[in-house]
């Protein structure tokens, strides 16, 4: 299969860089294709805006779906963006590895959304959800939590799937992709060294049977 991996941490010690790392590893060994966006480290620029666009259709009022749009038509996105692009178009599995950031992503991963998946080529009057042009494909995250799992419970944090719900729905399912389950690390700085190990070898495990994850959710 063809798979999309993102990775949002500034750190390339991190344990998010770690499970990014495993991940690429684990996928390549058992023959899928890997491509990779490590955003720090490529120095993404997240700010959406005016800049995004090589030529402006109104340079008068900055309306950036409007502008999407031309772009789709004329070629006018930037080439960092189109790049991207081309790998989300390319893969059938997107994995983004983050660490929980304000109940969120890290806001290079959300400048990240903002400005790949852009309307007239991931999403668009009538192509959402069922319709959307990412029909077919799964998406997974990966992420850690400064928080302890009993505080992610409905009377305390809330519980994590209810915080991961714009992701999931806002995200993948508005763009077509199916969500496989949400692979949560809870107290990421508070594990042993030893129960670390442990959770990269069964995120590796899972991965070595991703297939089989991926067709399970054909529903
Ligand atoms: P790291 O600190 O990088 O890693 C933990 C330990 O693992 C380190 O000691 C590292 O050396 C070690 N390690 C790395 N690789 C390996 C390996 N291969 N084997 C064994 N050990 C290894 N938390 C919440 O719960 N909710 C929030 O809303 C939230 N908001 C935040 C907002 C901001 C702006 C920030 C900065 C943090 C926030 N946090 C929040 C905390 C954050 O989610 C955690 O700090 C983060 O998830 C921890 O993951 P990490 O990869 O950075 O851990």
């Amino acid at each position: 299969m063809k798979i999309l991996v993102i990775l949002a941490h500034p750190e390339e010690k991190s344990f998010n860089a770690s499970l990014f790392n495993t991940t690429i590893n684990t996928l390549e060994n058992v023959g899928h294709e890997v491509k990779s966006s490590d955003l720090y480290k490529m120095n993404f620029q997240p700010v959406s805006g005016k800049d995004n666009f090589s030529k402006l259709e109104n340079p008068n009022f900055f309306k950036q779906q409007t502008e999407e749009l031309f772009a789709v038509k004329n070629n006018t996105f930037l080439d960092d963006i189109v790049l991207e692009q081309e790998k989300v178009e390319w893969c059938d599995i997107m994995i983004w590895h983050f660490p929980l950031y304000w109940f969120s992503v890290p806001a290079i991963l959300k400048g990240w959304v903002d400005k790949v998946f852009t309307m007239g080529k991931f999403y668009d009057n009538g192509r959402i959800y069922e319709n959307g042009y990412s029909v077919g494909k799964r998406a997974l995250m990966s992420l850690t939590t400064g928080g302890p799992r009993n505080n992610y419970t409905a009377d305390k944090y809330g519980d994590i799937n209810s915080i991961l719900f714009p992701i999931h729905r806002g995200i993948f399912e508005f763009l077509g992709f199916k969500a496989l389950k949400p692979e949560v690390i809870y107290s990421t700085e508070r594990l042993t060294e030893e129960e670390r190990k442990n959770i990269l070898k069964n995120w590796s495990d899972r991965l070595t049977k991703i297939e089989i994850e991926f067709a399970a959710n054909n529903n």
